[in-house]
């Protein structure tokens, strides 16, 4: 019923501030049902080199299904499942079944391809997180390597010291880190130093300003700025041809988006990977 209301939500929001709130306690209290009943989905959308376009990777993402053929928006859901404090038992799910995944794949022969998940500031309030993570890998037998974990620049700003202790001590088992939406947030210079990142993904909003015969400022100075770092960078959102010839110019490594495959279930994957075989 909430999630029905979706569809016309603009018109829900006009209404009162007590219908906004009723709505989003409907919500929430579906979202917790549906994730104890196994509903919620996480889809996988790959991630290539940008020259060879050999897939490298891929990045979980959750769905939601309406009940009624589709998904609600993680835009939509995953600020609730953060209010509610959900996010911490959904994103751990995420996690377990992304290294699930690692190990499938593994058995299946991609032995060298990395699961990058997105975490949530209440996960990191969550005292055991670190070692969360690390059960995980151990659970399924996983290269720590071969996991990623995404974090925006909001996600640092919050809780800077926690952030960068959980970080430090995961990427000391060699968990991978990236900084997610990069350059959309409001981050502190001196926090991309003390954090120990590995990549840095370059928003979508700057690969759109990519059009023949411009510049992409911003584009561009992401990337300079990320290679001074020494961290690898990865576009987001690379919809079109243009868009990675010009990153590849701008030295960018990485890409992912609907140019070279949408987010999609596991199956979907494998068969994707089958057709773009990663092994020469
Ligand atoms: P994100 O982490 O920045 O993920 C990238 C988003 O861009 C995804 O949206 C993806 O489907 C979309 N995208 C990828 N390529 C293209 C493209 O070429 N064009 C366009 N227009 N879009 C593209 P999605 O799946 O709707 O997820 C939205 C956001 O929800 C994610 O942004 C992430 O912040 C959050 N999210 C998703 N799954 C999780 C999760 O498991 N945990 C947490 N904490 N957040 C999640
Ligand atoms: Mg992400
Ligand atoms: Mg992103
Ligand atoms: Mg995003």
């Amino acid at each position: 019923r909430a999630k029905k209301n979706l569809s016309d939500n603009h018109e829900y929001y006009a209404k009162s501030i007590e219908s906004q709130t009723t709505w989003r306690l409907d919500m929430i209290r579906q979202l917790r049902s549906d994730f104890i009943n196994r509903k919620l989905q996480l889809w996988y959308q790959p991630q290539v080199d940008l020259v060879s376009e050999k897939v490298v990777g891929m990045e979980g993402l959750l769905r939601w299904p309406d009940g009624e053929g589709g998904y609600i928006s993680p835009a939509v859901f995953i600020p609730l499942a953060e209010y509610s404090g959900l996010i911490v038992d959904i994103g751990q799910w995420v996690l377990e079944e992304s290294c699930r995944k690692l190990k499938e794949l593994k058995e299946a022969g991609y032995d060298n391809l990395r699961v990058a998940v997105n975490i949530s500031i209440p996960q990191f309030r969550d005292r055991h997180f670190v070692e969360k993570v690390k059960n995980a890998l151990i659970a399924s037998d996983c290269d720590p390597s071969l996991l990623e974990l995404e974090i925006t620049e909001s996600v640092v700003m919050d809780e800077p010291q926690i952030v960068i202790d959980a970080l430090t001590t995961l990427k000391e088992y060699g968990v991978g880190i990236a900084i997610d939406d990069f350059g959309t947030g409001f981050s502190s210079m001196s926090y991309l130093q003390k954090l120990p990142l590995d990549r840095l993904k370059v928003d979508r909003s700057f690969v759109k300003d990519i059009q023949p015969g411009k510049s992409a400022v911003l584009a561009e100075t992401i990337v300079t700025l990320g290679n001074k770092l020494g961290l690898l960078t990865i576009a987001e959102g690379v919809e079109k041809r243009e868009q990675a010839s010009y990153m590849i110019k701008l030295g960018c490594v990485e890409a992912q988006g609907y140019l070279y495959a949408k987010p999609m279930p596991f199956e979907a994957l494998m068969s994707y990977l089958h057709d773009h075989s990663t092994t020469e």
